[in-house]
């Protein structure tokens, strides 16, 4: 049985005195999601990480939005593994499409990344997703299952395990055009079955989220859907009041 997830990710928002006020005010709501077995989580920037953690339940997950594969060097604006796991960080998002498109990450990238991540028993959020130009072409299928085969290459089934991929059409962020439920199923469905291929039955233990203008009024139909076990929400997360919104209605 896969728990359901809600990971609010802040993108380049919050000075970490707004950042420690919303962790102030999440406390009680991380604990009806936990209640409710929902796992809860937010991905502040690396200057609030520390505070949030400090500030936050406990039982909330902290996960930055980036990492480097390296333990430590000249790498000038880099923040290594070590450093994010002295300040209690073990989850970490990678492969956004903004950073794809912006600091050009790509999937081999990541795949390092992720490798790196398992083997210091952290857990890694990699995104895939179409443009929109694929999406009207039809090949997000393949778009989507050559960046899940590049992002995972040389994983064992045991390793895979323990990633959490997130499906996030790059022409549904932050535009309010979200994927109906049926396309989001049907991507994550196939998603699933290109998991199924690379690690068998592991693929039935793997979280697939979805991403891309989620809100309180549509995380519901969402969550009906066989294979989505989650949502990975930029601007509706921001809010205590909205992201309060959001697990009721993941809870619905
Ligand atoms: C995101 O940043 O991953 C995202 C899905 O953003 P939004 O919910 O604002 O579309």
């Amino acid at each position: 049985m896969r728990k359901k997830l809600l990971l609010g990710n802040w993108k380049m928002n919050k000075t970490p005195s707004e950042a420690k006020a919303f962790a102030l005010a999440a406390n009680e709501m991380v604990d009806y999601a936990v209640a409710h077995d929902i796992e809860v989580g937010v991905a502040p920037t690396f200057v609030c990480l520390a505070t949030v953690k400090e500030n936050i339940n406990p039982k909330c997950i902290v996960s930055a939005q980036n990492v480097n594969e390296h333990a430590s060097g000249a790498y000038t604006g880099e923040i290594s593994i070590g450093m994010l796991k002295e300040v209690g960080i073990d989850w970490v998002i990678l492969g956004h499409s903004e950073r794809r498109e912006y600091n050009g990450e790509t999937s081999e990238a990541c795949n390092l990344k992720i490798k790196a991540l398992l083997a210091a028993n952290m857990t890694p959020v990699y995104c895939c997703g179409e443009s929109l130009e694929t999406f009207e072409k039809g090949e997000t299928k393949a778009w989507v299952a050559e960046q899940i085969k590049a992002g995972l290459a040389g994983l064992s089934t045991e390793e895979a395990r323990k990633v959490v991929i997130a499906y996030e059409p790059i022409w549904a962020i932050g535009t309010g055009k979200s994927a109906t439920k049926e396309i989001a199923e049907d991507t994550i469905g196939y998603i699933r079955g290109v998991l199924r291929e690379l690690f068998a039955e592991a693929a039935e233990d793997m979280r697939i989220l979805y991403g891309g203008s989620v809100k309180p009024a549509n995380v519901t139909e969402y969550m009906s859907q066989p294979d989505i076990d989650g949502a990975l929400v930029g601007g509706a997360s921001l809010e205590p009041d909205s992201f309060k919104a959001l697990i009721e209605g993941m809870i619905k």
